[in-house]
């Protein structure tokens, strides 16, 4: 921890909190915030940081928004939450209405739940539940894509990449399932349909075990920050299709205008059969998310024994996060979220092609309010916090990867700020 920070609840923080993906006591100090507002972080020692991360994927209108703080204070005075089973209020039911209408054609049935990694097990297990009721009880298996991420529950693990999901670590807890090659980054050509003919085979040749397609559309995030060709969802729904499975697109991370569509599906002009959103779905306000299905799905599913979706979770239709969605969601369709997105687009792709040929640079790629720098080895976490402090700047570089997907709400100056800052720290491990 740089001695600048002196709360007094630091210590016995680090003493105690366990944060994501650290050792304990964590090796590089979380940095400790006091407030936020629009795009910027405000740490306790005053420190002001310009965010880059939209607080993974989230904060799309940055924080603090008057009209999502109004929508969560008005709710709150209604009541905070009661369960859905058997109770239902308006809450839910306009928030249902919106995603409904926003989403691709004939997601009609929505299920809400708590957050990103459980809205994809829901997803996971409604495939299962189809296929039974369909009289395939054997396809049980789930066919997804190679460098994939879709959460660290175990159901959502064992389709995510084996190799940074690390499988081997959890042998014997995580299902076999069938990892398909990754798709071909935009960056290499155009896209060819040859590309899918080895995913055909290995799908031909499971077909009988597995119930579905998992894949995150057009961009894989955690996964390595990789961008792909629209036609190859497309390509993906049609073997789907052919081979009597159900195809889920994971738009946890692309959902709600991140890559300059609306959802990502949307580029490829497909309806998937499930379709997955969290992240952005409250503004980053709070957890909330939701699994789409389409009628045929819903309606098989009830048709069979034993005629109901075996899941509920305790938090489920959450009235305050649902409030807070609606909110968001009007937010976005009411201002100019493409011309939003397309201005950070221009700028990061103008401010950031000039590092492609600095050393240690492997690739810059740019695709909607998403910049990466990809570098040819790690990066050094333990020097970023000191660069980003210096200059202002959250960003949380992971692997080779230095990214940002800022608020949409981020000014010009603001997302040059952010680049500076990741020029600076792909100079850091040149080395
Ligand atoms: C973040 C993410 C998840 C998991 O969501 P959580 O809310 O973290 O559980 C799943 N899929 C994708 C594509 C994600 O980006």
């Amino acid at each position: 921890m740089p001695h600048r920070f002196t709360d007094p609840w630091l210590d016995f923080e680090r003493e105690h909190a366990w944060h994501p993906y650290a050792p304990v006591p964590a090796q590089v100090a979380p940095l400790p915030v006091a407030s936020a507002q629009g795009a910027v972080i405000r740490l306790t020692d005053g420190t002001e940081l310009i965010d880059g991360m939209s607080s993974w994927w989230a904060a799309i209108h940055g924080y603090c928004h008057p009209v999502l703080n109004r929508a969560a204070k008005r709710q709150l005075d209604r009541m905070s939450h009661v369960m859905f089973g058997g109770l239902t209020h308006q809450p839910a039911a306009e928030l249902i209405r919106r995603l409904v209408d926003i989403t691709p054609p004939s997601l009609d049935r929505v299920f809400l739940c708590d957050s990103g990694s459980v809205s994809v097990e829901v997803a996971l297990k409604m495939a299962c539940q189809y296929q039974a009721a369909k009289g395939q009880e054997g396809r049980t298996r789930f066919a997804s894509l190679s460098r994939g991420y879709h959460g660290d529950t175990i159901g959502a693990m064992s389709v995510s990449d084996p190799h940074n999901g690390m499988h081997s670590l959890f042998t014997g807890l995580l299902a076999h399932q069938l990892h398909l090659p990754a798709p071909p980054m935009r960056s290499l050509g155009p896209f060819q349909s040859s590309q899918l003919d080895h995913t055909e085979t290995l799908i031909a040749e499971a077909a009988d075990s597995l119930a579905a397609i998992i894949f995150e559309p057009v961009v894989q995030g955690a996964g390595g920050m990789r961008f792909y060709h629209p036609e190859y969802v497309a390509g993906l729904k049609d073997i789907a299709d052919r081979y009597g499975l159900l195809l889920i697109a994971d738009e946890i991370a692309t959902g709600f205008g991140r890559t300059g569509h609306l959802f990502a599906c949307d580029a490829a002009g497909i309806t998937p059969d499930i379709m997955c959103v969290g992240k952005a779905l409250t503004g980053g306000m709070m957890t909330l998310a939701a699994t789409l299905a389409t009628d045929q799905v819903a309606g098989a599913i009830s048709s069979a024994e034993p005629g109901v979706f075996m899941h509920g979770p305790t938090f489920m239709a959450n009235p305050l996060a649902a409030a807070v969605a609606s909110a968001s969601i009007d937010l976005l369709r009411s201002g100019d979220w493409q011309g939003q997105i397309r201005r950070i687009e221009s700028s990061l792709t103008t401010l950031l092609e000039p590092a492609r040929n600095a050393p240690g640079v492997n690739d810059i790629r740019v695709l909607g309010a998403i910049g990466v720098i990809e570098m040819e080895a790690p990066v050094d976490m333990a020097r970023v916090t000191d660069v980003l402090l210096d200059m202002g700047v959250w960003l949380r570089p992971f692997g080779n990867l230095i990214y940002t997907m800022p608020p949409y709400i981020a000014t010009a100056e603001q997302v040059e700020r952010i680049v500076e800052a990741m020029r600076a720290l792909a100079g850091l491990v040149r080395g």
